[in-house]
């Protein structure tokens, strides 16, 4: 590294780390030994001390088109210069309606209104108020019930964390949204330990649906909501036939049913949508993270049309939903929305991932008789390596392979002991193999 490179990422290490409160962070830890990203491109970051980093986790599960697309960046930098800021409420702009118009057409069944919001936390909050409103506005305001469930990772919003079903996202937050029920997870290893793709296991349990209803009575229940596939819960992939069945309960209920897209959306497992992998249309699906490729914060809501035209019955000037963001179909978002779509259509990339499929599950399950490895699951361009918890100290076992994959040049993603992966869409073949090497050579090095 010549000195003027070095002292160049020198100085883009902050002298001072203490104001800022890191999210979802232990931040003791993280600001005795600092891990810095200071620039990124196609597959890779680059750190403070100039190392480049696999990108095995697309960001946060969002950057699905590769890191400092050029087409997005322009497309962001002309409409910063055009009009960088409109309002949204009760006046327009033409990015917002153009995006949600590309929008509908990609999404499958009649998903064919859409709603902005700034992240996939709005979108959970804004798909259940939208739900309860929906109730309300034709006759049944009985329907108050949201029905989520266990292991469930729906943002941070009180909505989202109140259907969500992951202990720690709740547990110091009080019980500010009651009336709340939830399905029980899918997850058990002693059943479908390795098995490639979807389980055979664990379809009956979307039955405990009819069990939540025979309980609360179908004239309370506004919604069901759930991942297609867990993603924060370390990838849980349905059972075979679970989301189908789940359709059908909620369509002899009248419950409707949401899909939260925000991991899923935008060709993660192969598809445009979960819902399209799966063969099942949810009435409200919630996006975000790679509808901009993450370039700018967006999320959005989409509707069946029946939903939207239950809203649009009302009078001429009513305003049909009391809710909506400053920042609802920035313009900004929409233009790297648009640029991101135009990506993911002329590069092919939902098919790529639909390709790289066995190739990712076969190298996947090479790990699979490292010492520690209990389970490995894996569809699509998402994979778990689950691990077993050491003795007394959960989470560490994995979060140590975490520090050392990113040591030797990866960058993983862990939950609890489950080391979780989700390249970018554009990952070539000898990059799926250096990711698994390296969380090999870790794995066989800490035994
Ligand atoms: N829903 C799901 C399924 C998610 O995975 C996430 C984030 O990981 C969210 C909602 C929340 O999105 P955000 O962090 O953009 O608020």
């Amino acid at each position: 590294m010549s000195e003027s490179t070095q002292n160049a990422h020198h100085e883009s290490m902050p002298n001072d780390l203490d104001p800022l409160w890191m999210p979802f962070t232990a931040n003791k830890q993280f600001k005795s030994a600092p891990r810095m990203l200071v620039s990124a491109e196609g597959m890779h970051y680059t750190t403070s001390d100039n190392r480049k980093v696999l990108d095995a986790t697309s960001g946060l599960w969002c950057v699905n088109c590769g890191h400092a697309r050029k087409e997005i960046t322009e497309a962001v930098s002309a409409q910063v210069g055009k009009l960088e800021y409109a309002p949204g409420f009760q006046i327009g702009h033409p990015a917002s309606f153009e995006f949600a118009a590309r929008l509908a057409a990609l999404a499958p069944g009649d998903l064919d209104h859409v709603f902005f919001t700034n992240s996939g936390s709005e979108a959970a909050d804004t798909a259940l108020k939208i739900a309860l409103a929906y109730h309300n506005i034709t006759g049944n305001a009985s329907r108050t019930r949201l029905i989520g469930r266990e292991k469930g990772y729906h943002g941070v919003g009180f909505g989202g964390i109140a259907v969500g079903g992951i202990a720690n996202n709740r547990k110091h937050f009080g019980t500010a949204f009651p009336g709340v029920d939830h399905l029980p997870h899918t997850y058990n290893i002693k059943q479908t330990a390795f098995t490639k793709g979807q389980p055979e296991w664990g379809g009956h349990l979307a039955e405990d649906l009819e069990r939540i209803v025979a309980l609360h009575d179908a004239s309370t229940i506004a919604a069901v909501i759930v991942e297609p596939m867990s993603g924060s819960a370390g990838v849980i992939l349905p059972p075979k036939g679970y989301l189908k069945r789940l359709r059908e309960i909620c369509d002899k209920h009248g419950i409707l049913l949401i899909f939260d897209e925000v991991i899923t959306g935008f060709g993660r497992l192969g598809e445009s949508f979960a819902a399209e992998r799966f063969g099942v249309v949810p009435d409200i699906m919630t996006v975000a993270k790679g509808l901009t490729n993450a370039a700018i914060p967006m999320g959005a809501v989409l509707v069946r049309k029946h939903i939207y035209d239950a809203f649009m019955s009302s009078s001429e000037n009513a305003i049909e939903l009391f809710h909506g963001y400053t920042y609802s179909g920035h313009p900004v978002a929409c233009a790297a929305g648009q640029a991101a779509l135009d990506i993911y259509i002329n590069d092919g990339l939902f098919e790529r991932a639909a390709e790289l499929e066995s190739y990712w599950i076969d190298a996947a399950f090479s790990l699979q008789d490292h010492s520690h490895v209990i389970d490995i699951r894996a569809m699509g361009l998402v994979g778990a390596i689950e691990l077993e918890p050491m003795a007394g100290k959960p989470t560490v076992r994995a979060f140590d392979a975490f520090l050392k994959c990113f040591e030797r040049g990866v960058l993983v993603r862990t939950t609890g002991d489950i080391i979780a992966l989700s390249p970018p869409l554009i990952v070539e073949k000898n990059q799926i193999d250096q990711i698994f090497e390296t969380i090999g050579d870790v794995l066989k090095k800490a035994a």
